[in-house]
């Protein structure tokens, strides 16, 4: 399975300049800040990008609304998800299909530049131990069989000419330990949520 073309196809990233990822590393790294002042950062997607956006989970909104002070209308859209773009997800990982719950998706605000609701001149403005998980975890995703597995972005600074996810995960300032601790988290939530 080519994890890293499905989800280059997912959010058709030739398109766009910086593309939403909704998933920022889980510290502000130098690499990080720079990629957001060139204006690369994965917090911002094209226009047409909230289509093909990952859903969020009721538990991960409510932590959200809760550190920001901000509604959850303020910064989340209900919308429904194509049928491709579940699929897509489903063949990435079933937690990120939960996301979208059978088609009713929760997902982020994003402004008419395709900038996160959150994102702010330095990066996300959400603490954070507050973001979604999956920005947490980006670029690096934790593969059914559970093989480290890098989601391919030319965008991504973090990424430029690294052997491999282990690699990109020491520039970001992140320990595999901690990669593979969100990913257990996502399983928990996006179970939850789709029961809902
Ligand atoms: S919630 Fe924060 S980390 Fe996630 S896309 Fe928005 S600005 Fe980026
Ligand atoms: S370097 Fe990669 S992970 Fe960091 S902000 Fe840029 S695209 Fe996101």
């Amino acid at each position: 399975m080519d994890y890293t073309s499905i989800y280059n196809r997912l959010y058709n990233t030739n398109l766009i300049t910086g593309k939403y990822c909704c998933f920022m590393p889980p510290k502000e790294s130098t690499i990080c800040a720079l990629c957001h002042a060139r204006g690369r950062g994965c917090c911002r997607l094209a226009a047409d990008g909230p289509d093909s956006m990952f859903g969020l989970t009721k538990a991960e909104i409510k932590t959200m609304a809760k550190a920001s002070g901000a509604a959850p209308e303020e910064f989340v859209v209900a919308d429904r998800a194509r049928a491709g773009v579940i699929a897509a997800a489903e063949a990435l990982h079933p937690a990120l299909a939960r996301t979208l719950n059978h088609g009713r998706r929760l997902r982020l605000k994003v402004d008419a530049g395709g900038a996160c609701h959150f994102l702010g001149p330095g990066g996300c403005r959400l603490p954070r131990r507050a973001r979604p998980l999956f920005c947490r975890m980006y670029p690096v995703f934790v593969a059914p069989q559970g093989e480290l597995t890098l989601m391919g972005d030319e965008a991504c600074l973090a990424q430029g000419q690294a052997a491999g996810p282990r690699e990109v995960l020491a520039r970001l300032g992140q320990s595999e330990k901690e990669l593979r601790g969100l990913h257990a988290r996502l399983l928990r939530l996006s179970a939850a949520h789709a029961l809902e």
